[in-house]
């Protein structure tokens, strides 16, 4: 069971014969708890008759849930939660991914360590339990400083600088890039004009890349170049699921995000940054997904109605294709049915591909930032408690001598000296175990070798990677397990897929 500071108490009214009374008294038994616990506590109770659909308190709890608020939930009993286990199981499954326990009168309940989701073991550098702690303490951190007017919007805008003392973004050289950009928009250019001057001109990113569509666009609609930082604006569901298996976006409700204005120097008035704006969203249209670089899935992708593994065609002069599954079907009479499931252009399962991938790159990505975040906060000195817990393994060993020598002595029986000696190896093995975790610079190595790989992942979502395609098959292979996939139908059938991480 991991550290409880904070807790969301809620009450209702689950069975038919409860009186008010009854409910009342449950509540401050619940409170009680709390308060013997040293919890802070939030209340969340509904009134009057309360049925599955309709209930706003337990719809507010969990909203706040998603919000990094709570360690545990404390209710009377489970079935407080719904009663039907539909409802339940989804409850369920956003305590899980939000490592919040559940904590009754009998009994606590911790629903992620029963539970695995898609992060493959690449990405287990620290457990999922100290990860889900370690978010939560960021996350909370973060809507304290985002509160505070600071920057806590992650990557720093191109134009900025972060000072770190002031906690806030500063102009920098590349201020007058970004004014630039919007005076070219306002004048009429499309975005595309834009990348064209800018190549033309030969002018950079910060980083040395060319200033690409997309980039542009970025510029063109992020809310700081007037000045303004928002917090939280999106989050990804933890339960809703689109079909190809990455997780919703979701835009959050108004009242959810943290609003500072002027909260830094504007590089554009807002005047200007709102023409930009009207302009952008009567120009609206699909960007065509152009950042699919030549992958091969050789081995990967399977048919999801009999398992076997899909090949690839490529026609004279023709593009690369999916085969359909030729696999054969036997009756008892020897005549058989072939597999239903249709081959597809290749382009077009990379387009579906990709989508759902680059949900897992950003997570990948996220993880990544929070681990280094949490390291870098973590101020206790490894190298200390590295040094207690190896000498506290070496009084381990010369205690164990001391039975070994008390036995022979005959001050022990046989029996006790074995139970005594089980005990003390125990403790021996959990203190090498924390050592192990304590190792930071395997930590450090295993943090490279995942920054390592996300970037290789990025430059395939991209398109400039320079990898060939046998070492893009090579670095899926190690991440994906198999893809499965199905095309059923004529030929304007859809593609549906689903990722089989490894891990
Ligand atoms: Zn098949």
């Amino acid at each position: 069971m991991s550290r409880i500071k904070k807790v969301a108490v809620y009450s209702r009214k689950s069975r038919p014969d409860e009186t008010d009374e009854m409910l009342q008294r449950q509540l401050s038994m619940l409170i009680e708890m709390c308060v013997k616990n040293d919890w802070t506590f939030e209340v969340f109770s509904e009134v009057g008759s309360s049925q599955d659909i309709n209930r706003p308190e337990l719809n507010k709890m969990l909203a706040k849930v998603q919000t990094y608020e709570y360690d545990a939930i404390v209710i009377t009993d489970q079935d407080r939660l719904s009663r039907n286990t539909g409802g339940f199981g989804q409850i369920k499954e956003i305590l899980t991914n939000y490592g919040v326990q559940v904590v009754t009168t009998s009994k606590v309940y911790d629903y992620s360590t029963q539970e695995d989701d898609m992060m493959s073991d690449m990405m287990s550098v620290v457990a999922k339990q100290e990860y889900l702690n370690i978010k939560k303490r960021l996350v909370r951190g973060k809507r304290q400083s985002a509160k505070d007017g600071n920057w806590v919007g992650g990557k720093t805008p191109v134009g900025y600088n972060y000072d770190h003392k002031s906690k806030k973004l500063q102009l920098n050289e590349y201020a007058p890039i970004i004014q630039r950009i919007f005076a070219l928009y306002l004048s009429g250019k499309t975005s595309t004009d834009i990348e064209r001057i800018f190549e033309l001109e030969g002018v950079l990113t910060p980083s040395g890349s060319s200033w690409n569509k997309a980039r542009i666009s970025v510029v063109l609609a992020n809310p700081v170049y007037k000045g303004t930082v928002i917090f939280g604006k999106t989050k990804v569901s933890k339960t809703s699921k689109k079909p190809s298996g990455a997780p919703r976006q979701f835009k959050t409700e108004a009242t959810e995000q943290i609003v500072i204005e002027n909260a830094h120097e504007p590089i554009v008035s807002i005047e200007d940054w709102e023409t930009a704006r009207d302009i952008r969203e009567s120009r609206l249209t699909k960007a065509p997904s152009s950042r699919i670089g030549k992958v091969n899935f050789t081995g990967l992708i399977r048919c999801a109605l009999c398992n076997r593994t899909h090949s690839f065609q490529r026609r004279k002069g023709k593009e690369l294709r999916i085969t359909s599954c030729q696999t054969r079907i036997y009756a008892d009479d020897g005549t058989y049915t072939v597999c239903a499931n249709k081959g597809v252009k290749l382009e077009l399962f990379e387009k579906v591909f990709y989508a759902s991938f680059s949900q897992y790159v950003d997570k990948l990505e996220q993880y990544l930032e929070d681990v280094k975040a949490n390291m870098k906060m973590d101020d206790s000195n490894p190298a200390d408690e590295k040094a207690i817990l190896t000498s506290a393994i070496k009084k381990i060993d010369q205690q164990i001598k001391k039975v070994q020598q008390g036995f022979l002595a005959e001050v022990y029986t046989e029996e006790e000296a074995q139970k005594e000696i089980k005990q003390l190896k125990a403790h021996r093995q959990q203190s090498e175990t924390q050592l192990e975790r304590l190792d930071t610079v395997s930590k450090d190595d295993q943090i490279d070798k995942l920054q390592n790989t996300l970037n290789r992942l990025k430059e395939i979502l991209t398109g400039t990677t320079k990898m060939e395609t046998k070492e893009v098959n090579h670095l899926l292979t190690s991440l994906i397990d198999h893809i499965e996939y199905k095309r059923i139908g004529d030929h304007k059938a859809g593609i549906e897929i689903k990722i089989h991480y490894k891990g």
